[in-house]
């Protein structure tokens, strides 16, 4: 079937296509049923009292289904003691297994754990069956699956189909390449499987670390599931995501491009941090990606099979081809002696009198109220003004230089249309409301869109929430999504004290990265350590960033296996791979070029390998 009639415009489907429920031990996902919070263990899975402490936390923390590695017959025995004693404790969390490779063990953990999930990208094709035609490998796989399926009917498991952007199949990436649509059609191999099978119990996921790729593949899954009438669940993750503000605007943003559309059914937070720490992120993500179903139009737009930015003309060194723009206020505390602002750095600074004026550092351009800028005896040449609602009327005339045009309301939209159809000058900044952000948002855009208006449009919203988390996620939840789909060339954060001007830069750079619009620093991919991790992914990511931090725009990975560690790492620039204990391969690109480096040697083998590549240079 071929995927003609989606390339303008997100499809009546999204939005509209509902999933079924799926039955996961207690849990049920998908329907009607509210969105479920999972993760999974970072633990040995052999070591029982480890694993069943951190599961516990797990849930005492708001953990609904709980995923363990599984490699082989000795980590499912301790499964199924680990669940035995839960269920005697009265904890009734469900477990899943992770299954790479291994179909014997998969028909294994069918009847242990509640779930198994499979990677179709792996799922029996082991090295020998690598060379294997297309044809041979879709067959084999196919049979695999379906004593799967036959087994889990019997035993009332259900399972996830799996795909990693990083793990295709080889027969996948000869017809399609690592792309969103290969992904697409990998899940849909298995799942036309359990369709004609008439199995129900199965929920689907697609992941990548590249969120445009996740959220680009997830659509088109649902698009071809609604064409082949499939209702199968997702469970939304962004893999590999990092640590810190990065990880959690990244999964933010990936997460809630697709939750605002009203697809997913389960999420999980990705972290290299302590698992616990990613239910609160995940709940504050569900939180801030809830909309009013009756609102919004639903239109916005994009293409979703090829991602394009939204076309504009440039005004200033925003829109047409620049990269999107940063816009704070001015920071008037002195910085203190021997400290500095490291962060990056606006493209414009708002001066909201003319007082503060004097405060843009040299060489920025700033941005006055339009009062304010009339007031003012002398132009300054490099300041320009914003002129809200009651001052469009005075663009009709306007024969000055740019200016920044504020939207307040989705009124303001055919309003401005008028005035500006001349090309003016002008760059739009849509100021969100409190409540109902992403409703406007969408709006306005569909009217930008319906006017044929191609000015820059930079997004506004000032943000009360007290706690720094709250607001990080609310910002990426509300803005990443318009980021990612390309229709913004700029972002204006801001918040109440103590969030100032540079954290306000910190945070939109951040979600601008994240959605792969501009890149201002590294991008470190860090996988969350499952019980196969062969380091300390925290402390080892934690040397790897000191090491490497003051180079730029690279993207450097650190995994803790050989097994799923390479093909995940996807498009980072350097990979640091578990390859044993004690031991790590260096990866440039896809290529491992150092192997078994002692891990005590390996960041400086690292710095050789970049300065060999002309990536590394000496810290000042
Ligand atoms: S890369 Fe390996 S160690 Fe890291 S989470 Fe994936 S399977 Fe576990």
């Amino acid at each position: 079937m071929g995927n003609e009639g989606i390339k303008t415009g997100l499809p009546d489907v999204i939005g509209n296509w509902k999933s079924g429920e799926v039955q996961v031990g207690s849990l049920t996902i998908g329907g009607t049923s509210p969105l479920r919070i999972q993760s999974m263990t970072s633990t040995d899975t052999r070591q029982t009292e480890e694993t069943l402490q951190q599961i516990r936390r797990l849930a005492e923390a708001g953990c609904e289904l709980v995923r363990c590695t599984t490699q082989g017959k000795r980590e499912l025995r301790a499964l199924a003691s680990v669940r035995k004693k839960l269920r005697k404790e009265g904890v009734p969390v469900p477990l899943a297994a992770d299954v790479h490779y291994l179909p014997h063990l998969a028909l294994e953990a069918a009847g242990v754990v509640d779930k198994v999930r499979i990677n179709p990208g792996n799922y029996g094709i082991g090295p020998r069956q690598q060379a294997l035609a297309p044809e041979e490998a879709r067959k084999l796989q196919k049979e695999y699956f379906t004593r799967l399926i036959h087994r889990c009917r019997e035993t009332g498991t259900a399972i996830r189909v799996g795909v990693n952007h990083g793990s295709l199949s080889e027969h996948i990436m000869q017809e399609y390449g690592d792309t969103p649509e290969g992904m697409a059609e990998s899940a849909m191999e298995f799942l036309r499987v359990c369709r004609n099978r008439q199995f129900p119990n199965v929920i689907v996921s697609l992941k990548s670390s590249n969120t445009r790729v996740m959220v680009q593949a997830t659509r088109l899954l649902v698009w071809k599931m609604w064409r082949e009438d499939m209702h199968y669940p997702l469970h939304l993750g962004v893999t590999e995501a990092g640590e810190g503000e990065d990880g959690r605007i990244k999964s933010a943003v990936g997460i809630a491009g697709l939750l605002i559309d009203g697809i997913g059914d389960t999420i999980r937070v990705s972290l290299t941090e302590d698992p616990v720490k990613e239910i609160p992120v995940a709940k504050k993500i569900a939180r801030y990606s809830l909309r009013m179903p009756a609102q919004g139009s639903r239109k916005r737009p994009v293409s979703f099979l090829e991602w394009e930015r939204r076309k504009t003309f440039p005004v200033l060194n925003a829109g047409g081809d620049h990269p999107p723009v940063l816009i704070t206020g001015l920071n008037e505390e002195k910085i203190p002696a021997g400290g500095k602002n490291t962060g990056p750095s606006a493209d414009f600074f708002f001066a909201s009198s003319e007082k503060q004026l004097a405060l843009i550092p040299p060489g920025k351009a700033g941005i006055v109220p339009y009062v304010c800028w009339q007031s003012l005896a002398k132009k300054p040449s490099r300041v320009y003004p914003l002129l809200d609602s009651r001052h469009y009327a005075d663009m009709a005339s306007w024969k000055g230089k740019p200016f920044f045009a504020e939207v307040t309301a989705t009124a303001d939209i055919p309003r401005l249309a008028d005035i500006l159809k001349s090309d003016l000058p002008a760059i739009l900044v849509i100021r969100l409301p409190d409540q109902h952000a992403v409703e406007m948002l969408e709006e306005c855009f569909y009217l930008i869109h319906e006017h044929g208006l191609g000015n820059p449009v930079i997004l506004r919203k000032k943000y009360s929430e007290p706690d720094p988390e709250d607001l990080l996620i609310r910002a990426s939840c509300e803005t990443g999504p318009f980021c990612l789909d390309g229709l913004v060339d700029g972002l204006w954060l801001e918040g109440e004290k103590p969030f100032g001007p540079d954290d306000a830069a910190s945070l939109g750079a951040g979600i601008l990265q994240a959605t792969r619009l501009r890149m201002y620093h590294n991008e470190y991919i860090s996988c969350p350590s499952c019980g196969r991790t062969l380091f300390n992914i925290q402390k080892v990511t934690a040397r790897v960033r000191e090491k490497t931090r003051h180079l730029n725009g690279l993207r450097i990975a650190v995994m803790g296996c050989m097994v799923n560690g390479p093909g995940e790492m996807a498009d980072a620039d350097y990979g640091y791979v578990g390859a044993g204990p004690g031991k790590v391969h260096l990866y440039r690109k896809k290529q491992p070029v150092l192997k078994n480096i002692p891990e005590e040697e390996a960041l400086k083998a690292l710095e050789e390998l970049m300065r060999k590549e002309g990536h590394w240079v000496d810290p000042a």
